[in-house]
C-alpha cells in the first residue's frame, strides 16, 4: 500500500489539518496533521484501520499494483480527442479604437492589419473544409481582435456565409462577438447582431473607474457608449455577456450599482461574469486574460470577496460563475485539434494571445481554403505531459497537464516541453478556495 502520487494537499489553519484531494478519483477528505505526515512520509502502515479504509476508498492510498497513470492517460487522450466541436477565432483586424493600459496586444494593434474581402473568403473556405473533413457536429465562430467592429462588413459577411453553409450541412453553429462595445450603433446592431448568437462586452468596474481606464482614440470617455450599445443589443435576440473586471468586493459592488442605475439589469438576455486583469503577461506567465491565469493568493482573496458581493446581490441569477478549481480540469483548448486562431492575414497562431507573434505562427490558409501547417502545429498537437518524468509523478497533473505550451516555448524553446509555471504553488490555494465554504460537508478522517 502507498500514497497516490496524485494527492493534492491544501493546508487549513494551523491545527485544523489539511484537505486532501485525489486527482484521479476526485475524492476529497479532511485529515489531521498527523495523518498528513504519515501519508507524505509513506508510513501507511501506521494509519488507523478506519482512516486507512476511508483513504483507500478515495484512492488517496492505493495498492502497490494500482497504476493510476493509465486512467490519467486515457482521460488526457479523451479530452484531447473530444473534437465534436471546431472553434474558429477570427480577428478581422488587429486595429483597436481603445488603448487600455493593461492590453497585452499593444504591439499587435500598432500593425493595424485589416482582413480583406478576399482573405475573408479564404477563411470561409477553410472553415468549410475543416468542418467537412473532420465531420464536426458543432462549430463556434468567434470574432476577436483588435476590435472586430472596426471591420463590420467582414464580420457580417463571414457570419452569414458560415451560418448558411452550416445550416445546409446540418452543423450547429454559434457565432460569438467579443467587442469593447464602444462602436455599437443602431445601424451596426440591426445589421450585424441578427447574425450573432452571443455578444460579449467588457466593463472595467464602475463608471468612474472604467472611464479612468478606457478612453477611445478621440480621448472620449467610453462608459456611456458601452451602456448605450448594450441597450441597442438587447433589442435583438443575441445573448449579451458582460465581463466585469474588478479587483475586489468594493469595485464589484460599485460596478453592479452603476449597471443597475443604467437599467442594464432589467434587460433581457443579460448574463455576466467576473474577470480580473493583472500585470502578468504571457512572456512571463500565462496571458493575462488566459482563464488559467489565477496564480496568486491575492487574486484568490479578491475573487472570494467579489463572489461574496455577487452572492448577496440581486444579480445572482444572471451570474456565470467560472469554477476556481475544476475537479476534472480540461487541458488548454489551443492544444487540441479543431481549435484555430486566425489573424487578419489568414495566418494561424498557436493561441489567441499570440496573434502576430511570428515564432508562434503554426500555419497559413491558402487560396483554396486548404492549409500549409508548420512543424509548430504538429508539436503542439502531439504534446503530452506523459513524455515528462516529472509530470508523470506530479500531484497536480490532472489540473495542469504539463502547463502552458506557449510559455514552455518561450522558456525552453519547445512546445512539447513541460512548464510548471506557478501551478504547483497556486493549485493547493485554488483547491482550498473552492472547498472552504463546504468544509463541514467533507468527511473528516
Ligand atoms: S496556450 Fe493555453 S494556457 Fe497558454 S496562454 Fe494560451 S490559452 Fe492560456
Ligand atoms: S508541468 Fe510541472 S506542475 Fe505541470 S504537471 Fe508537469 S510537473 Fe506538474
Amino acid at each position: 500500500m502507498r500514497s497516490s502520487y496524485y494527492n493534492i494537499y491544501a493546508k487549513l489553519d494551523d491545527y485544523a489539518g489539511y484537505v486532501v484531494y485525489n486527482g484521479v478519483t476526485g475524492g476529497v477528505l479532511r485529515i489531521d496533521n498527523n495523518t498528513h505526515d504519515l501519508l507524505i512520509n509513506g508510513n501507511i502502515e501506521r494509519l488507523k484501520p478506519l482512516a486507512k479504509q476511508q483513504l483507500y476508498n478515495k484512492q488517496i492510498i492505493i495498492s502497490d499494483q494500482n497504476s493510476q497513470i493509465d486512467i490519467l492517460k486515457d482521460r488526457y487522450d479523451s479530452i484531447k480527442k473530444a473534437t465534436d466541436t471546431a472553434i474558429f477565432i477570427v480577428s478581422p483586424t488587429t486595429h483597436c479604437n481603445l488603448d487600455c493600459p493593461y492590453c497585452y496586444e499593444h504591439e499587435l494593434i500598432q500593425t493595424k492589419h485589416r482582413m480583406t474581402a478576399s482573405t475573408s473568403k479564404r477563411v470561409f473556405r477553410f472553415i468549410c473544409n475543416v468542418l467537412k473533413k473532420d465531420s464536426k457536429k458543432f462549430a463556434v465562430l468567434k470574432f476577436y481582435g483588435g476590435e472586430p467592429l472596426l471591420e463590420p462588413d467582414i464580420c457580417r459577411q463571414l457570419a452569414k456565409d458560415v451560418a448558411r453553409w452550416c445550416k445546409k450541412a446540418g452543423i450547429r453553429m454559434v457565432t460569438w462577438l467579443q467587442t469593447n462595445g464602444t462602436l455599437i450603433t443602431k445601424e451596426f446592431a440591426s445589421n450585424i447582431i441578427p447574425c450573432l448568437e452571443v455578444c460579449e462586452v467588457t466593463i472595467d468596474g464602475c463608471k468612474e473607474r472604467h472611464n479612468g481606464i478606457r478612453t477611445n482614440d478621440r480621448s472620449e470617455l467610453t462608459y456611456d457608449h458601452i451602456i448605450n450599445g448594450i441597450h441597442l443589443l438587447s433589442k435583438h435576440s443575441a445573448s449579451i455577456i458582460i465581463r466585469i473586471n474588478a479587483h475586489g468586493g468594493n469595485e464589484m459592488q460599485a460596478a453592479l450599482s452603476d449597471l443597475e442605475k443604467h437599467g442594464v439589469m432589467k434587460l433581457p438576455n443579460i448574463a455576466f461574469y467576473d474577470g480580473q486583469v493583472s500585470s502578468g503577461f504571457i512572456k512571463g506567465n500565462f496571458a493575462a486574460s488566459c482563464p488559467r491565469h489565477i496564480n496568486t493568493s491575492e487574486q484568490l482573496d479578491a475573487i472570494k470577496e467579489i463572489r461574496n458581493v455577487i452572492g448577496s446581490s440581486s444579480w445572482l441569477d444572471k451570474y456565470q460563475q467560472y469554477p476556481i478549481f475544476r475537479p476534472n480540469c480540461g487541458i488548454c483548448g489551443f492544444s487540441k485539434p479543431g481549435t484555430y486562431c486566425i489573424d487578419p492575414l489568414g495566418d494561424l497562431y498557436s493561441c489567441i494571445f499570440q496573434q502576430g507573434c511570428k515564432p508562434q505562427n503554426i500555419g497559413k490558409i491558402l487560396d483554396d481554403g486548404t492549409t500549409e501547417m508548420y512543424a509548430n502545429y504538429d508539436e503542439i498537437i502531439a504534446r503530452s505531459p506523459f513524455e515528462h518524468e516529472q509530470c508523470i509523478k506530479c500531484p497536480i497533473i490532472s489540473q495542469c497537464w504539463g502547463g502552458c505550451f506557449v510559455k514552455a516555448h518561450y522558456q525552453k524553446g519547445s512546445f512539447s516541453a513541460s512548464c510548471c509555471n506557478q501551478m504547483p504553488d497556486s493549485i493547493p490555494h485554488m483547491l482550498l478556495a473552492s472547498v472552504e465554504e463546504k468544509l463541514n460537508e467533507i468527511v473528516k478522517v
